[in-house]
Parts: structure tokens; C-alpha cells; sequence
């Protein structure tokens, strides 16, 4: 009962999302109605060709001729709103007219079949038009309750008017007024019912999905703190577990080959011995973010302590070299001054580059940079040397 309650009352809605939940009643109940209207021209023509043929084309009754001009009337209508609607949909009119209009037709609909109630009345006590159209109705169309109150209403009243004197009279109505009523008053509910709890699921709806896109934007967060370096903003050592295999598995399916960088800064302990940890930060980071910004293609990322690891697909064995001595410049190029002997603090590079056969093949080309930075350590520093087994590039 609560629950009945908490739908029948309006759900408010943002100014956007008022929009959106328009937009996807009208398409709903324009896609909806086509056949609707397709079986009704069906059905008046079927009417007018059966009233021809039971009065032999001569319309002699004025009964025949009343039900004649009723079914032409809805047939006009009903092909009238047809031909606007396919009008609509090659001119692109607004769909909220379109809408409208359809639910302008639905209350033209009951008081037609209101007309044809009452007439059928001379010789029946016959009701099944009026009936099934108003559930039909409250069934298929959007109406607000407004909307739903004159459809459903206005015909009623009047057959109450029109009818209360004759129950008064002799009762002979009397069935008819208590099935119309209801069923009015049924359809009217219908049509209420389906107009808040189609909103109040919708704003459900819309509620979820928004939670969804929070905690998606929260995860994004999660995941780039997760694989950030704290100290120079850069990607961490996490980030390498999680991306290399899929970076090697890539370019083994795409045979592209894959080269790993390894970086490390030369005698960076004098450094800190000579100015003080705080200052061996400060270079970390600005060492760190000259090489990121180098790498432009790729992934840059702080391995640990003054380590760093870079990894590109696509280069060739030279490319590689010439992007490890233009780190190595780049950092060069900062004029990070150090202490004695050297003036400037500067890097060296371990590369390794080869088309990976095995997808967990990285941390043996790991390996193979990390032996190629020992060697450029041995050759004195400030330079990017290839891993010696690799200087015929058997891959290429
Ligand atoms: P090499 O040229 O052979 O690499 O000499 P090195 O002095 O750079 O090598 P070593 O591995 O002996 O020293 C690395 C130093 O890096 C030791 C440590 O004090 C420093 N280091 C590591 N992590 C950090 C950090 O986060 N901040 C600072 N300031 N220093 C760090
Ligand atoms: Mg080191
Ligand atoms: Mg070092």
C-alpha cells in the first residue's frame, strides 16, 4: 500500500532528465501506435464495405447511413493522422506535435465510440465499442492525468447525462451505467498508473545509471592513484606488472617489436650526499617528467629508487638507440648541476628491443636492458647502449 502510494505521486525530475524521459515517451508511443491505426482503417473499411453489402449498395436505412458516416469519419481521421504522420517523419516535424495530435486522436476515438454506443442503443443494450476502446486506450497511449481525465471523463459525463433520466425513468440502463462507469474510472486509473510509475522507473533508472558513472569515475581515480608514482607523478612499478604482459602479448599478435628502456641516474648517491635528500627529490622529479615528456610515444615510469623504465612498440633496433641517447639528452639538456667531477647530472640508458615470441617474455627483455644499462654504466656513463647479444638484431 506504501509502495502504491510512493508511485502515485509525481516523481520530480531534473530539467534534463524531464527532456530525455520526453523524448523516449514519444518514441515509444509513436513506434506503438502504427499498428494501431493501421488495424482501425482496416477495420472502418471493412465496416463500410459490409454496411454496402447488407443494404445492397442503397443505403435505404437511415441506420445504415448513420453507421456509414460514422465509419467514413473515423477513417478519414484515423488516415489523416496517418499520412501527417508519415509527413512528420520525412519533414522531420517536431515528434511533440506528432504526440499530441495522437493523443488529440485517442479522446476524438472514445467519443466516437461514444456516438456509436449510444446510437446502437435503439435496438441493443450493447456496450463492447465504448469498453474495450477506453482500456484499449489507457493501455496503449501516454496520456497525463489531465489528459486521461477528459478522455476518459468527458465521454462518461455525458453518457451519464444523457442516460440518468431513462434509468430514473425505468431502469433499463442500468447495467450500462454501472460497466461504463467503471470501466471509465478503470482506464482513467490505467492510464494514471502507467503515467507515475513510468516516471518513478525512470528516475530509478536514471539514479543507477548515474551511481554507475560515479563509481566507474571512481574506479578511473582508484586506478590512476593505484599506478601514479607519488614522488614525480609519473607511472609507478604496479603499472609495469599490469601493463606489460598485455603491452608484450600485443605486439607478439601484431609482430611489432617492443623495446624496454631501462634508466638509471649515474651516481646519483653523490648527489644526495652532496645536497641532501630534499634537493635528490626535487632532480628525481625533474629528471623523471624531462624523460616522460621525451617518450611522447609509449609508456615512462618511475621502476624504483633513481630507476626508470620506458617502453614504446613499433621501433626498430636504431629508432630505439636514437630514442635513448635523445633521453639522455633531455636530461643532459635540464643543466641539473652535480657535484664534482661532473658538471650536470645525467642518465644512463639500457635498451633492448625485440619482437616478443612468448607473452610473458617482458621480463626476460627486462633483464636484457637492465644487463645493457650495466654495460653503459661500465662504458662511462651519460650514454644508451644496446643489449651486446642483440648487436646483429636477429629479429629484423
Ligand atoms: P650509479 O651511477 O652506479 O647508478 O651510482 P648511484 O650512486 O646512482 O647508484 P646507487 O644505487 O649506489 O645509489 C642510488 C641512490 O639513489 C641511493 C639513494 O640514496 C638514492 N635514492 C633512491 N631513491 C631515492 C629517492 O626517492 N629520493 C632520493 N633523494 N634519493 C633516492
Ligand atoms: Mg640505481
Ligand atoms: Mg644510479
Amino acid at each position: 500500500m506504501r509502495k502504491f502510494r510512493e508511485l502515485m505521486q509525481d516523481v520530480a525530475l531534473s530539467p534534463e532528465d524531464e527532456e530525455r524521459y520526453h523524448v523516449m515517451q514519444v518514441g515509444t508511443q509513436l513506434r506503438y501506435t502504427w499498428t494501431a491505426m493501421l488495424v482501425t482503417i482496416l477495420f472502418q473499411l471493412y465496416n463500410i464495405c459490409y454496411t454496402l453489402i447488407y443494404t445492397h449498395g442503397t443505403l435505404s436505412t437511415t441506420s445504415s447511413k448513420v453507421y456509414l458516416c460514422l465509419y467514413i469519419i473515423m477513417l478519414s481521421v484515423t488516415g489523416a493522422l496517418v499520412l501527417y504522420r508519415f509527413a512528420a517523419l520525412r519533414h522531420s516535424y517536431p515528434p511533440e506535435r506528432t504526440l499530441r495530435l495522437q493523443t488529440a486522436y485517442a479522446a476524438f476515438s472514445m467519443l466516437w465510440a461514444l456516438a456509436i454506443t449510444l446510437y446502437d442503443q435503439r435496438v441493443s443494450d450493447n456496450v463492447t465499442t465504448y469498453l474495450s476502446l477506453a482500456i484499449f486506450l489507457s493501455l496503449l497511449i501516454y496520456f497525463k492525468p489531465l489528459q486521461a481525465l477528459l478522455t476518459f471523463g468527458v465521454p462518461q459525463l455525458i453518457l451519464v447525462i444523457l442516460w440518468w433520466r431513462q434509468y430514473l425513468f425505468d431502469g433499463s440502463v442500468y447495467g450500462q451505467l454501472i460497466s461504463t462507469t467503471a470501466v471509465a474510472a478503470m482506464s482513467f486509473f490505467i492510464a494514471c498508473y502507467r503515467y507515475y510509475a513510468g516516471r518513478y522507473t525512470f528516475a530509478e533508472h536514471q539514479t543507477i545509471l548515474r551511481q554507475n558513472q560515479q563509481i566507474q569515475d571512481k574506479n578511473k581515480l582508484l586506478e590512476l592513484l593505484v599506478h601514479r608514482d607519488d614522488l614525480t607523478g609519473i607511472y609507478n612499478r604496479r603499472f609495469l606488472k599490469a601493463y606489460l604482459p598485455v603491452l608484450c602479448a600485443q605486439a607478439q599478435s601484431l609482430r611489432q617489436p617492443l623495446t624496454v628502456f631501462m634508466v638509471d641516474i649515474d651516481d646519483f648517491k653523490t648527489y644526495n650526499d652532496s645536497f641532501g635528500h630534499q634537493r635528490g627529490d626535487t632532480c628525481l622529479r625533474l629528471v623523471a617528467q624531462a624523460m616522460n615528456v621525451q617518450m611522447s610515444q609509449g609508456y615512462f615510469l618511475r621502476y624504483g629508487g633513481e630507476e626508470f623504465c620506458g617502453i614504446v612498440m613499433g621501433l626498430s633496433p636504431s629508432e630505439a638507440l636514437e630514442e635513448g641517447r635523445s633521453l639522455c639528452e633531455a636530461v643532459e639538456a635540464l643543466k641539473l648541476d652535480t657535484a664534482e667531477p661532473h658538471r650536470y647530472v645525467t642518465v644512463s640508458i639500457g635498451v633492448f628491443t625485440a619482437v616478443p615470441e612468448r607473452p610473458d617474455q617482458w621480463k626476460e627483455m627486462i633483464n636484457k636492458a637492465d644487463k645493457a644499462l650495466y654495460q653503459a654504466k661500465k662504458l662511462g656513463k651519460n650514454q644508451a647502449v644496446f643489449d651486446g647479444a642483440q648487436n646483429e638484431c636477429p629479429c629484423f
